[in-house]
């Protein structure tokens, strides 16, 4: 597939978005240090767009010229690529915006995607300095390939593209209680767990999803046309959406009526977390999904039962941390890869994050857009 993989001209342009607030607060130092003096040996010229509040980057990715820069760089950390993200795609001509390269180098406490990367690419596990290191390489090197997003829509009408992950109940919790702790840098994560052990909840709610293998198992996709992501519904006809309106979601049916019949959904209603993933890591040493790769038309979706004990749920988190917890066979965790999903909490109770970044409690679901951007990648 000729379309997959890219690389930036030389000399190239960058549009640097930095968070300053991000992580500890040392993104803009450690921009300057680290990552310019690279930057300047491969040939990248930067200009440094350095955010003010929330939503800035949004607003500035939605109005700028795009066509002056080569690509546009995150230094931040994953809740300022989303604002990116969702700006491009608010855009009426988001189909030409998201073509252009991004890249994410961690500037914050939450640096999931560019973990993710590093483990793509075949990088040792590493933090902090190492990991920014490691990313701005990725981006001296110019190599990009496109990454699958995830449409999400709520109840009250909201949509999001989400590039890393939808989490409702203990992962979600961990990651709102512990913003206050951002100063510790991704140690916030490792203290927000063992407070939120300490307080185990129960969630409520009903979960379905459509299994990738639903697809490749009772109903197989005609031979003489490629199989899209369809699985059996009829996608929009061409010509009827208005031109620059966002892509349609072809496997969801409207949040008020019952899925399609040849979804599954899980019997159990008390659950104590789920999280639909898209890539490897959560966090930089939370490897939760091993297998996830930037465009595999999967959301990994992982929910863990109630009835589970603390002891076990600890045991689970530090297995995480080097990927090995499928390997554990606890009766309480489940796996499966889906197209699509939906949640409908009992109650609006317990956080539920995007991209880790907060969510009002209400029905959600979503499903992948392959293919959709584009980002470095090594
Ligand atoms: P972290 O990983 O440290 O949480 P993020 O990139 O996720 O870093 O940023 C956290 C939030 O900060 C985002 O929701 C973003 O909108 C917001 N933000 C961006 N610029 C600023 C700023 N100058 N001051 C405060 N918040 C900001
Ligand atoms: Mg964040």
């Amino acid at each position: 597939d000729g379309d997959s993989y890219g690389v930036l001209p030389r000399p190239c342009h960058a549009l640097v978005l930095l968070n300053p607030q991000s992580g500890s607060g040392r993104a803009l130092d450690d921009f300057q240090a680290v990552v310019q003096p690279m930057l300047a040996e491969a040939d990248i010229a930067t200009t440094v767009f350095i955010t003010e509040r929330p939503h800035h980057a949004h607003e500035k990715v939605r109005d700028e010229d795009l066509s002056q820069w080569d690509t546009l760089v995150v230094v931040s950390g994953d809740g300022l690529l989303f604002e990116v993200v969702n700006g491009l795609m608010e855009r009426p001509d988001w189909k030409e915006a998201m073509k252009k390269p991004l890249c994410i180098l961690p500037g914050g406490s939450g640096n999931a995607l560019a973990a993710s990367i590093n483990y793509y690419a075949g990088y040792d596990h590493v933090a902090k300095k190492k990991l920014l290191t490691n990313c701005t390489f990725i981006l001296c090197k110019g190599l990009y390939t496109q990454m699958d997003l995830v449409s999400l829509s709520t109840a009250s009408g909201k949509r999001f593209f989400s590039f890393l992950g939808f989490g409702w109940g203990f992962i979600s919790d961990v990651d709102i209680d512990s913003e206050k702790y951002r100063w510790l840098g991704s140690a916030r994560f490792t203290l927000g767990t063992l407070q939120c052990l300490a307080k185990l909840r129960v969630y409520q709610g009903r979960l379905s999803y459509l299994p990738v293998a639903a697809e490749q198992g009772s109903a197989p996709a005609p031979r003489d046309v490629p199989a899209p992501v369809t699985n059996g519904r009829v996608p929009e006809p061409a010509g009827t959406e208005a031109p620059g309106s966002p892509p349609p979601d072809s496997l969801l049916v409207p949040l008020g009526q019952p899925v399609p019949p040849h979804w599954t959904v899980v019997p159990e209603e008390e659950f104590v977390l789920v999280y639909a993933i898209y890539q490897s890591h959560l966090g930089t040493n939370l490897l939760m999904a091993p297998a996830a790769r930037l465009h595999d038309g999967c959301i990994h979706l992982f929910y863990m039962k109630a009835g589970i004990s603390r002891v076990t749920l600890l045991k689970l988190f530090l297995a995480m941390s080097r990927g090995t917890h499928l390997d554990l066979n606890c009766p309480h965790l489940s796996y499966v890869p889906v197209r699509a999903f939906r949640l409908e909490p009992r109650v609006a109770a317990g956080i539920m994050t995007v991209d880790g970044e907060a969510l009002a409690c209400e029905p959600v679901q979503g499903q992948v857009h392959a293919r959709l951007c584009r980002v470095l990648s090594g």
